[in-house]
């Protein structure tokens, strides 16, 4: 029987996958064999803004090793980093997101949706990142302007300098940021002045406490009350009740992602779960 992996509620370390790992003698082994053998995909969970309903997905990693179920990213992302193949697998998902932009653009319904994909702190700090993403862009033909790249606080933790020469080289492309799970790391508030962003994401951990925790409650108005004063979007990742939604209406949050308003999905079902999709409301009603 696999072992649930908490609130994400797919697999961390199933018995099968063991196996696998241990006929290819490291977890290491066991993804770079799944690289090779297109054992991974996207999932694409949407996100909502009060003012323009459905304005795009955060892209998700999902790694199925041989038919087993998948494994969650909080697992193998760490491992990948460690071994440089997230190198490879994250130029893979950058060009698989790219290629989602440019069907997207065929359809009138979904031109206007961008993607967001997450960066780790090893892909962004090699030297040809800039690059990489400009290449992404021209071989695939996607409107850089609907690709946003996710950061976390991990990534600008030093070099500030240099973090922000890249960051600008890219947002000349037309390609937008996003600043995940803001918050949690150090020194967030003289980061925040430095970086050309477009975006803060309020870490979930925030989110999940807002309705028990008057703490919780406190940062994430400041947080949100920073970002918009700062001119930045702001996101609440992991909304999952109504009432967090409404809580964070209130607290003049406009733009939201999270199990309540949609789960990941892959590509193949995105359709038939849009018509499950509900939008955010604000208290008063519906908005445009
Ligand atoms: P993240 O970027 O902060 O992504 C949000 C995570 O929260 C995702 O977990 C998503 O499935 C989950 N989530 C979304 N809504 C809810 C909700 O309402 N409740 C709860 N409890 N969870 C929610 P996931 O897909 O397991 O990804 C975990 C982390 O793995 C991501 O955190 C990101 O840091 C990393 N990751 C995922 N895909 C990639 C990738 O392509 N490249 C890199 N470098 N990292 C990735
Ligand atoms: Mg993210
Ligand atoms: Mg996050
Ligand atoms: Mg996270």
């Amino acid at each position: 029987q696999a072992k649930a992996a908490g609130r994400n509620a797919f697999c961390l370390f199933s018995p099968a996958l063991q196996e696998v790992i241990d006929t290819r003698s490291s977890l290491e082994a066991a993804l770079r064999h799944g690289l090779n053998r297109a054992e991974f995909q996207l999932y694409y969970q949407p996100q909502f803004s009060l003012d323009h309903g459905l304005i795009g997905a955060e892209a998700l990693l999902r790694w199925s090793p041989g038919q087993h179920p998948s494994v969650s990213p909080a697992v193998f992302i760490p491992v990948a980093e460690e071994s440089g193949l997230i190198l490879r697998l994250g130029q893979w998902v950058m060009h698989s997101a790219c290629e989602q932009l440019v069907r997207w653009a065929q359809q009138p319904l979904t031109r206007d949706l961008k993607i967001a994909i997450n960066v780790s702190a090893r892909q962004f700090h090699r030297p040809d990142f800039a690059a990489r993403v400009r290449s992404a862009l021209e071989a695939t033909g996607a409107n850089p302007s609907r690709l946003q790249l996710e950061l976390t606080e991990s990534v600008v933790l030093e070099k500030v300098g240099e973090v922000v020469e890249r960051m600008q080289q890219i947002r000349q492309l037309g390609v937008t940021f996003s600043l995940d799970d803001f918050g949690t790391g150090f020194s967030s508030l003289s980061y925040l002045k430095q970086l050309p962003l477009d975006q803060i994401k309020i870490d979930q951990s925030f989110v999940h406490d807002l309705m028990s925790s008057g703490n919780d409650a406190a940062i994430v108005r400041a947080i949100v009350a920073i970002g918009r004063s700062l001119g930045l979007q702001v996101i609440a990742e992991g909304v999952e009740t109504q009432d967090q939604l409404v809580y964070l209406t209130s607290m003049d949050c406009r733009v939201f992602q999270g199990y309540l308003l949609g789960r990941p999905v892959p590509m193949r079902d995105w359709q038939s779960a849009w018509h499950n999709w509900q939008q955010p409301e604000t208290p008063q009603g519906k908005v445009g």
